[in-house]
C-alpha cells in the first residue's frame, strides 16, 4: 500500500444492535473508501467487556454483510494489521500505556471514586468546568508508597499539557479545543483494561488509518486522541484526517427512537426494507447527490460520494421518504429477485412451507402486488388467500357481505362464474361486468368489494380478477358458497 492510499475505518462498540446512526457512519466510510479506491477497514471495539457481547459482535458483522458494505480488512477477512477485535490486542495497549508512563506523559492516579466525586461536586458549586483536578500529577515517592500501603489501586491517566489543540475537520473546518476544558483523562482502568481513547488512537495509527469519518458525538474526544498520537511519537503529517458527520435526529428533532422513527436496523430488516433502500435513504442523511436526485444505486453512491458535500447541520429522519424509496426499489426488482426477497417472509409467516408448487404460485402472484407494497412484510398478508386451506373471512369484513344486497351479488356471481369455461381474468371480468354492473346497475366498488371479500377473505388483496384466476374456478366457487352461508 502506498502512503497516499486512503484507508477509512468503521469501528463500532457492539454494546447493542447497530442503529441508524452507526449504519449511516459505516455507509459513508464505505462509500468514501470505494469512491477513492481506498481501503475499508472494519474494527470491533470490544474493550468494554461489561456491555459488549459475542451476540452483538456477530450481529454487527452480519448486518454489514446484509447491507452489502464489504470490508477489505477486518473480522473474517483478516489483513496485515490484525487482529481486528480490540479484545485481542490488549497487550499492545498495555505496552503503549507503559511507554507513556515511562515518558512521563502519563501517571498513576490513586484518587478513589469518592474523592473524584467530591472534586466534581466542588466544581459544580464553584461553577467551573468539570474534570480531573490534577491531584496525582506530581506525587512524591513517599505519597505513592502511602497510597499503596493503604491498598489503593491506580488508574493510568494522560497528562494534558497547557494550551490547546486545533485540527482541521473536513466537514467543520478548523476546530479548536482549549485544554482548560480537556482535563487529564484515564487511559487504563484500575483492573488494567484500556479505555476507548487509548485503544482507538493506538489502533488508528498502527492500522494506518488515513481518514476518520464518524459521528459528531465523538468530536470532543478528538483532542484526547491527538494527545495519544503525540505521546506515541507520531508526526502531525501522519495523523488521520477527521470528518465528523452530523447527528441523525428523529422527525421531532429529538434523539431518534421508536417513537419518532425507530433506530434499530434489525427492525427495518424485519419490516422488509431492502438493504439497498436503507443505504440509499441513509446516504441522504447529511449528504446529497445534488439536483434533487433521491433514488440512487450503491454504485452511483460510490461514484458520487465526497466528504465535501456532507453538511454539518443535523439530518432529520423521515420515515415516509424511506418508505417511498423502498417502494421504488421493490418495483425495480426483477420477479426472480422479488421472489428471493419475499420467500423468507412467506415461510416465516407460515403462509407457505416452501414446496416448488407453492413457489410457482407465489411467482405468478408477485407481479400483481409489486406496484402495491411498500415493505416486504406486506407480502404474506397480500398472498395468504392463495394458500389457506380452511377459508375464512376476516372478522372485520364479515358484516360487509352478510346483508341482503351482498348476498344477491354473490348469488348472481356464482351463476355467472359457473358459465365461464376458459378461466382467465379477462373472461371473469367480462362475465361479472356484464351481469353485475350493466344488467344489475351496481356500482363497481360495491359489487367487487363483496366478491373480493368472498374470494380472498379480506378487503385488501391484489387485483380482484387476477386473484380469482390464480385461485382457480373451483376454489372461487367454493369460497363464495362458504361466504353465502355466513
Ligand atoms: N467505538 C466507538 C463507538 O462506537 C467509535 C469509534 C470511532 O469511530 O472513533 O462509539
Amino acid at each position: 500500500m502506498n502512503a497516499k492510499t486512503v484507508k477509512v475505518r468503521f469501528a463500532p462498540s457492539p454494546t447493542g444492535e447497530l442503529h441508524v446512526g452507526n449504519i449511516r457512519t459505516a455507509l459513508f466510510d464505505w462509500a468514501y473508501a470505494r469512491h477513492t479506491g481506498g481501503v475499508f477497514l472494519f474494527r470491533i471495539e470490544d474493550t468494554d467487556t461489561d456491555r459488549v457481547t459475542d451476540e452483538y459482535i456477530q450481529a454487527a458483522i452480519e448486518t454489514l454483510k446484509w447491507l452489502g458494505l464489504d470490508w477489505d480488512e477486518g473480522p473474517e477477512v483478516g489483513g496485515e494489521n490484525g487482529p481486528y477485535l480490540q479484545s485481542q490486542r490488549l497487550d499492545i495497549y498495555a505496552e503503549y500505556a507503559q511507554k507513556f508512563l515511562d515518558q512521563k506523559d502519563a501517571y498513576y492516579c490513586y484518587c478513589s471514586p469518592d474523592e473524584l466525586e467530591a472534586v466534581r461536586e466542588a466544581q459544580r458549586k464553584a461553577n467551573v468546568a468539570p474534570g480531573y483536578n490534577g491531584h496525582c500529577r506530581d506525587l512524591t515517592q513517599a505519597q505513592i508508597d502511602a497510597y499503596k500501603a493503604q491498598g489503593r489501586s491506580a488508574v493510568v491517566r494522560m497528562r494534558m499539557p497547557d494550551g490547546s489543540t486545533t485540527f482541521t475537520d473536513l466537514i467543520r473546518g478548523d476546530v479548536s479545543f482549549d485544554h482548560n476544558f480537556v482535563p487529564d483523562f484515564v487511559l487504563v482502568r484500575a483492573d488494567g483494561s484500556p479505555l476507548y481513547t487509548l485503544a482507538v488512537a493506538v489502533d488508528d495509527i498502527l492500522m494506518k488509518v488515513t481518514h476518520v469519518l464518524r459521528g459528531e458525538d465523538l468530536l470532543s474526544s478528538t483532542p484526547r486522541q491527538i494527545r495519544v498520537y503525540q505521546a506515541m511519537g507520531v508526526a502531525p503529517k501522519d495523523y488521520p484526517v477527521f470528518a465528523h458527520l452530523p447527528f441523525v435526529m428523529g422527525t421531532d428533532n429529538a434523539k431518534l427512537s421508536k417513537r419518532n422513527g425507530e433506530a434499530s436496523i434489525a427492525w427495518y430488516r424485519e419490516m422488509g426494507f431492502l438493504p439497498e433502500a436503507i443505504c440509499n435513504y441513509l446516504a441522504l442523511l447529511g449528504w446529497s447527490p445534488g439536483d434533487d436526485v433521491e433514488n440512487i444505486t450503491m454504485k452511483e453512491l460510490t461514484q458520487m460520494f465526497t466528504v465535501e458535500k456532507v453538511h454539518s447541520s443535523p439530518a432529520r429522519f423521515d420515515m415516509k421518504k424511506l418508505e417511498a424509496i423502498n417502494g421504488d426499489k421493490i418495483r425495480a426488482l426483477t420477479i426472480d429477485e422479488f421472489l428471493k426477497w419475499s420467500l423468507p417472509f412467506l415461510t416465516k409467516a407460515n403462509v407457505i412451507q416452501g414446496s416448488s408448487q407453492e413457489i410457482e404460485l407465489v411467482k405468478k402472484a408477485l407481479p400483481l402486488i409489486q406496484e402495491r407494497i411498500i415493505v416486504l412484510s406486506e407480502v404474506p398478508k397480500m398472498l395468504k388467500f392463495l394458500f389457506v386451506t380452511e377459508f375464512e373471512v376476516d372478522a372485520e369484513s364479515v358484516s360487509k357481505i352478510t346483508d341482503s344486497g351482498s348476498k344477491e351479488i354473490l348469488k348472481r356471481s356464482v351463476k355467472e362464474l359457473e358459465g365461464v369455461s376458459q378461466w382467465s381474468h379477462e373472461n371473469i371480468e367480462a362475465a361479472l361486468r356484464t351481469s353485475l354492473i350493466e344488467e344489475l346497475g351496481l356500482k363497481p366498488r360495491i359489487a367487487f368489494t363483496a366478491l373480493r371479500i368472498a374470494t380472498t377473505g379480506s378487503t385488501i388483496s391484489p387485483p380482484l380478477f387476477e386473484s380469482m384466476e390464480l385461485l382457480g374456478k373451483e376454489a372461487c366457487l367454493a369460497r363464495i358458497s362458504t361466504a353465502l352461508a355466513l
